[in-house]
């Protein structure tokens, strides 16, 4: 028997219209739309805000049956069902939040084909009964939402990816699309192949987001830097603060609401209900400011995000790109800021060093930590290195912190040797530091600790006066970044030689760095630098 649904069906354009009010596609959606509805499968790279959603929307309203979203975003499919709702398309979602009764009434809806778009947690695609229902349905197709979950060596991996292949084993014939907005080349295969989509059209956008400014500053007292950014550049905007621990989150939220700007903490160790009212209160209110972990942003779609702020050192280059993505998906101008310094160095490196799992995992962890710190010190544009990252080319864009004030770059060679060879003699000594009496040292301090120790008469002892404390400190934390000096896993931060450290002391090899910016009025030689 025929079903209603085998009418004339609209095209893309018209639903578009008629639905959204938008008058035209963009980018790729029109040819991703069209390679669903003629149903092909699709891969698409493509960056945050560049409206992936309506490449699986619009086709799921042109074809027969329901389309299904696989998406890991729970927290959010009320959201995206409501949002649906109100433009008039049927949309439901089943995740283990719901009662067993309104899970019955979305089945029962799909059913009767009454739902242009069903959302689904991945996990319930283990569930049989689940698998059940959507053969007694008509399926549009199959849309598979943050497909780099699939990715084992990415950071956001999810087990219940893994087995979304039974999706195209079990019904071959419905077009799939995967989507995601985070790619190197590495995690672009892996998606590909774990997913079986091998022979699907693959579509990758630019992933340069152009109203983005990126700026990477040195971290010296960060939250009156953070203060100081949001007065004088973002008064009164919507905006996201990340931070590495749940402390300092509350403490960073409290500060800024003590400053007189609105600011509400977001974390995984907050109360359900407090969290899912801080985020709804930051997506239905204006100027909010949200000071999280990364545990909040996937899938948040708040187009007028005006700044990203990052507190400390993000983990990856993907983490950076995809939280960054989150400000300006209006694409009005939008900044991503992040503080930087020693002190963030010297504790990724010892979270490494300390980490579980095996020593591939930690050298894995090495690299995605070295191109952060590539990208922080780079004294090239930075979008330029963010899109090489992601395997792309691009010009000097203009409209980052090193295109507007480039910094200069210097031959650190002998500063570095007379730092190594310090380390050297202390070695010989059984003595190890950190960055501050080394300094000291350098700069011929004769404070309390270098006279018990004795250390006046080490013969780099005031060797290093042509340099400021905060300039040595700029060598320490770029010798680190380089790997040409390691970090202690005492839990003190101590400072010792790295494989490397020969080729500079045996003047094998020259090390340039990036001249220390001048550091205006705030108190300098925080313990941050
Ligand atoms: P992504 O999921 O890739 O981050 P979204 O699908 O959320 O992006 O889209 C970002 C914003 O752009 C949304 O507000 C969306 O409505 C809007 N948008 C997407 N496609 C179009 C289009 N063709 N015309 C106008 N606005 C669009
Ligand atoms: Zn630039």
């Amino acid at each position: 028997v025929p079903e209603p649904d085998d009418g004339p069906r609209p095209t893309p354009q018209e639903v578009l219209q008629r639905v959204w009010g938008y008058d035209a596609f963009r980018g790729d959606q029109a040819e991703i739309i069209d390679t669903l509805v003629a149903g092909g499968d699709a891969l698409v790279l493509m960056p945050t805000g560049g409206g992936k959603s309506l490449c699986y929307q619009v086709p799921s309203l042109v074809r027969p049956g329901t389309g299904i979203v696989v998406s890991p975003l729970i927290a959010l499919m009320q959201d995206q069902v409501d949002a649906l709702s109100a433009l008039g398309v049927r949309a439901g979602f089943l995740n283990s939040t719901q009662q067993p009764h309104e899970r019955r009434a979305v089945e029962q809806a799909f059913l009767d084909s009454e739902l242009d778009l069903l959302y689904l947690a991945p996990e319930r695609l283990r569930v049989p009964d689940t698998v059940d229902l959507l053969d007694q349905g008509r399926i549009a197709l199959f849309a598979i939402d943050e497909a780099h979950c699939v990715s084992q060596w990415g950071h956001d991996f999810r087990p219940d990816y893994l087995q979304l292949s039974m999706v195209h084993e079990r019904w071959p014939d419905v077009p799939r699309i995967a989507l995601t907005a985070t790619a190197t080349a590495a995690t672009h295969a892996e998606i590909a192949s774990r997913l079986q989509l091998e022979d699907a059209k693959h579509f990758v956008a630019s992933f340069d987001r152009p109203n983005i400014q990126y700026r990477i500053a040195p971290k010296d007292n960060p939250r009156a830097q953070l203060v100081d950014l949001l007065r004088s550049e973002h008064p009164g905007d919507a905006g996201i603060v990340y931070c590495l621990s749940r402390a300092s989150v509350e403490q960073t939220a409290d500060h800024l609401v003590a400053a007189g700007i609105p600011a509400l903490p977001y974390h995984a160790g907050l109360d359900r209900q407090v969290r899912a009212r801080n985020q709804a209160r930051f997506l239905r209110e204006d100027g909010l400011v949200m000071v999280a972990t990364i545990a909040f942003g996937m899938g948040i779609d708040k187009p007028d995000v005006r700044f990203v702020a990052h507190l400390d050192l993000p983990k990856s280059v993907e983490g950076y790109y995809q939280e960054t993505g989150r400000a300006g998906r209006d694409g009005l101008p939008s900044t991503a800021w992040l503080a930087y310094g020693l002190a963030d160095v010297v504790q990724q490196r010892r979270m490494i060093d300390t980490s579980d799992g095996d020593a591939a995992h930690r050298r894995r962890l090495t690299q995605h930590l070295d191109a952060m710190l590539a990208l922080c010190e780079t004294v090239t544009c930075r979008r330029v290195q963010l899109l090489n990252y992601f395997g792309q080319s691009g010009e000097p864009c203009g409209n980052c912190d090193t295109c507007l004030t480039p910094p200069e770059s210097w031959d650190g060679t002998v500063a570095a040797q007379k730092l190594l060879s310090t380390i050297v003699r202390l070695d010989q000594r059984n003595q190890r530091y950190g960055v501050g009496h080394l300094v000291d040292i350098l700069r011929g301090k004769t404070t309390p600790r270098v006279q018990q120790l004795g250390h006046a008469t080490l013969s780099t002892f005031g060797v290093g006066t042509d340099l400021s404390d905060g300039e040595w400190r700029g060598v320490v934390r770029q010798l680190l970044a380089m790997e040409l000096l390691a970090v202690d896993t005492d839990g003190y931060g101590t400072l010792r030689l790295s494989p490397l450290s020969s080729e500079v002391l045996r003047g094998d090899r020259e090390v340039r760095l990036r001249r220390e910016p001048e550091r205006t009025g705030r108190s300098r030689g925080g313990s941050s630098g």
